[in-house]
């Protein structure tokens, strides 16, 4: 069986899943695309040679019967409209992250989706997809590093555009850390302070950097997260558990070790794309696989609610420089 698969929004990240789909993946097929500039949309259909009906609006392409499953890869902001209107259509979802870019937008989806009475949406949170997030995970579920009680992280980028501003630190930066922990930890947060060091000389001038975001979780687990969009010197994510009994670490990517000109090293990532290019591939066989066998196990709205609301608070923490409470309701059965 092959998911006859509609991507609406075919920019940076739709173009290289529908590549991925077309390329790398097996058991889906890009049979429609749409995006409000629809010269993208026939560039992607003639560099992959897809056999893809081109739709004026993300609606006509939800309403083909054809289309099994919809891939929402336009900028944030139209996200929700698409996501509901999939599954008032019955039809599966794939939402890249944010899922909608308010907490009421999140809400309105968990509500239609449990109206629908089936899983329909998996969010792009490709983190957990990652074979060293995935190691990690094994290692603090095996209990080998007793129970987690801290977690030290940092998430670097080597240099962002001037229009990259202080909240850009959370809602851009930050929201994938925002849902790896809940995910590492299975908890929830229920707090969020953030911190400001002296700012780099390299930050522009609307962008506080670094910052440090403290979160604390519902079973006392307290977590630093350095953001430091200015770095310099590359891409690098660290994530260091500290357990009852030993400490666990994010492995590092692989790398050839060179000794050379007397020195001893490793090459560092620069663009972020690099860093979890496996885990896009895992992350979408994943939906299709899910979608084939009626069954999506990936992250869901409700992960995506849980983001959107966690990376709010820290925007509230980040503009009163006070602990700022994260409520959060049981994860609801229909998404454990
Ligand atoms: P982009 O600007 O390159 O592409 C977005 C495309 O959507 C554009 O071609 C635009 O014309 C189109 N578009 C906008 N509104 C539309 C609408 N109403 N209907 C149809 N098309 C519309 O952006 P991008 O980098 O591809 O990012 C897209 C989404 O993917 C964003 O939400 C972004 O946060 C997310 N993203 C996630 C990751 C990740 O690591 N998971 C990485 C990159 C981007």
């Amino acid at each position: 069986m092959t998911i006859k698969i509609g991507v609406i929004g075919t920019g940076a990240i739709g173009a290289d899943h529908a590549r991925r789909i077309t390329n790398t993946l097996v058991g889906a097929e890009v049979i429609a695309l749409t995006d409000v500039n629809l010269d993208s949309a026939h560039k992607v259909k003639s560099d992959l040679g897809l056999n893809a009906e081109i739709y004026p609006d993300g609606h006509d392409l939800i309403a083909r019967s054809g289309v099994d499953a919809v891939l929402v890869t336009c900028w944030g902001a139209a996200h929700e409209e698409f996501v509901v209107a999939a599954i008032k259509a019955g039809k599966y979802v794939f939402c890249e992250k944010p899922l909608a870019t308010t907490a009421q937008g999140c809400r309105n989806i968990v509500e239609a989706e449990m109206a629908s009475g089936k899983r329909l949406v998996q969010v792009g949170f490709m983190r957990p997809y990652d074979s060293g997030y995935k190691m990690l995970k094994d290692t603090i579920d095996s209990g080998a590093i007793g129970e987690p009680l801290m977690i030290h992280a940092a998430h670097r980028n080597a240099s962002v555009p001037e229009q990259y501003i202080s909240p850009m630190a959370i809602h851009d930066t930050l929201i994938h850390e925002l849902d790896v922990f809940r995910w590492l930890l299975d908890d929830d947060y229920v707090s969020a302070q953030v911190v400001f060091p002296r700012k780099t000389k390299y930050a522009h001038s609307k962008v506080a950097d670094p910052q440090i975001v403290m979160l604390e979780t519902k079973k006392g687990t307290r977590i630093d997260v350095e953001v430091f969009v200015n770095c310099q010197y590359g891409y690098d994510i660290q994530c260091s558990v500290v357990g009852e009994e030993g400490i666990a670490n994010l492995p590092e990517p692989q790398a050839i070790v060179m000794r050379k000109n007397a020195n001893l090293g490793q090459q560092l990532l620069t663009d972020w794309k690099d860093r979890f290019i496996d885990a896009y591939d895992v992350e979408l066989q994943d939906f299709i696989d899910g979608v084939t066998n009626q069954n999506l196990t990936g992250p869901n709205s409700w992960s995506g609610l849980a983001a959107a609301v966690s990376a709010d608070a820290c925007v509230k923490a980040q503009e009163s420089g006070q602990i700022e409470a994260i409520e959060l309701p049981d994860t609801p059965d229909f998404y454990r």
